[in-house]
């Protein structure tokens, strides 16, 4: 059903305005799920200020400059809630092998050999130039050197959460798990009071970081009210792994510790019994489905609908490009629908308007960013995408929603804004220079061949 303007916020008449989005079509996902035409949007700095007809917009800000999008649909940027965005330059490596093989054989000991700050920089330029191009506005990233990542996606303006590394084990990073605590922490300090960049902790996974450490991640969390994101039952062999390692699931252990809770960021989930899918729910973690991954390594099956059921926030990620092997949202929103209607032999599972709402909202709800973007709402950042409709694929409009998860992808995203600023308009990127960014990933594949 299609939402009225009865259904959107009050707007401050008196703000004056930098830009008017004016499109044909737009979808504000939050307060009320719509489609809406005739619309328009007003932006001063970083936020959203005003949402109204546009002739009402015409008239209440003359002389304001305005974007005409006459063939577009204006939604809120996509929030991909999982990823390992310098793992951009590692993307094809590997191909067709099995999880434990593709990690212990093929990615672990090319980062060990490679991974340093300009790595990371020149992976997460690559990662920001395809994500903006493809409509995805925040990203929730876990790598080494997250001070890099955080720096570069700052200059570039796209909107980051850094899961800083948690890992036990030497790297290039840090010596040794106190390290990364103390580097963890510094970083959160530094992005304390920072709009686009929110810092959480970043535990690899319980399979990789002991108890003891998990411990202290808890009791620090818990203490300064940080999230914690972190690679949770992502296959049965590790559940069963758990089982056979300390007589209970992983899940369970976390809940043991204290960690379980609404600012738990649970990434897979592929192997969870009705009771631990009912823990998660009253435990208000937030739960986040990489079906790419998930696919393409074979490591199970996210039951997405039933954490629905249960009233579980749950989010969608692309994982690292390594694994997926892109980071189009779109696509990924799409397989999430699919694989679910499959899963389930049902096809009323997944309902398109669902799923835009899981890539956006769900997203920002998953990153505790709701009250922020994830939706087209006066008060919000200006994190907004442009679709272009005229194109054969995206003819006639009979269903908005349908055509966004079925038959548009990132290539169809013609405006990208993250706070209010433009970062790709028409092919062009505003704040990276693409050239660039591509010659170095294409010296990095040199490098990695040893040629
Ligand atoms: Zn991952």
């Amino acid at each position: 059903m299609d939402a009225t303007t009865a259904d959107l916020p009050a707007v401050d008449a008196a703000a004056p305005a930098d830009l008017l989005l004016v499109p044909h079509t737009l979808l504000p996902v939050a307060p009320a799920d719509g489609v809406l035409e005739g619309m328009a949007v007003a932006v001063r700095g970083t936020n959203i200020v005003d949402l109204a007809p546009s002739g009402e917009i015409t008239a209440r800000y003359p002389g304001v400059p305005r974007l005409e999008l006459d063939h577009h649909l204006l939604m809120p940027g996509l929030v991909n809630a999982h990823g390992h965005l310098a793992m951009t330059l590692l993307r094809g490596l590997g191909e067709s092998e099995a999880l434990d093989v593709w990690l212990e054989d093929t990615i672990w000991p090319l980062e060990g050999r490679w991974v340093d700050a300009a790595f990371v920089r020149d992976g997460v330029r690559l990662a920001i130039a395809e994500m903006v191009a493809s409509g995805t506005t925040t990203a929730a990233d876990m790598y080494y050197f997250p001070e890099t990542t955080a720096e570069t996606c700052r200059e570039a303006g796209f909107r980051l959460q850094s899961a800083f590394p948690i890992i036990e084990m030497a790297n290039a990073y840090a010596k040794d798990v106190d390290d990364c605590f103390a580097k963890g922490l510094a970083l959160h300090d530094r992005f304390r009071d920072d709009d686009l960049v929110t810092t959480c902790f970043g535990p690899h996974s319980a399979y990789t970081v002991g108890r003891k450490s998990l411990e202290r991640v808890a009791m620090l969390a818990n203490e300064l009210d940080a999230s914690t994101h972190i690679h949770l039952h992502e296959t049965a062999s590790e559940v069963a792994a758990a089982r056979a390692a300390c007589g209970t699931t992983w899940l369970r252990l976390l809940d043991a510790i204290g960690l379980l809770n609404e600012n738990l960021q649970a990434v897979h989930m592929t192997s969870v019994s009705g009771d631990e899918i009912q823990l998660v729910a009253e435990r208000g973690v937030r739960v986040v489905h990489c079906p790419h991954s998930n696919m393409k390594l074979a490591s199970g099956v996210c039951p997405v609908g039933k954490f629905l059921a249960a009233d579980a926030t749950v989010a969608l990620g692309t994982d690292g490009a390594a694994s997926n092997n892109g980071l189009d949202m779109f696509a990924e929103a799409r397989l999430a629908a699919l694989l679910a209607k499959s899963a389930n032999a049902d096809p009323t599972a997944a309902p398109a308007a669902r799923m835009v709402a899981m890539a956006t909202m769900g997203g920002a709800q998953a990153l505790g960013l709701e009250d922020r973007i994830g939706s087209v709402e006066v008060g919000k950042r200006a994190d907004l995408i442009a679709v272009d409709l005229h194109h054969p694929a995206m003819q006639p409009l009979h269903d908005a929603h349908a055509q966004l998860i079925h038959a548009s992808t990132g290539p169809r995203v013609t405006h990208t804004f993250i706070g209010g600023r433009c970062l790709y308009a028409n092919g062009r990127w505003t704040t990276l220079d693409i050239d660039e960014t591509l010659a170095r990933a294409a010296l990095w594949r040199d490098r990695l061949r040893g040629v």
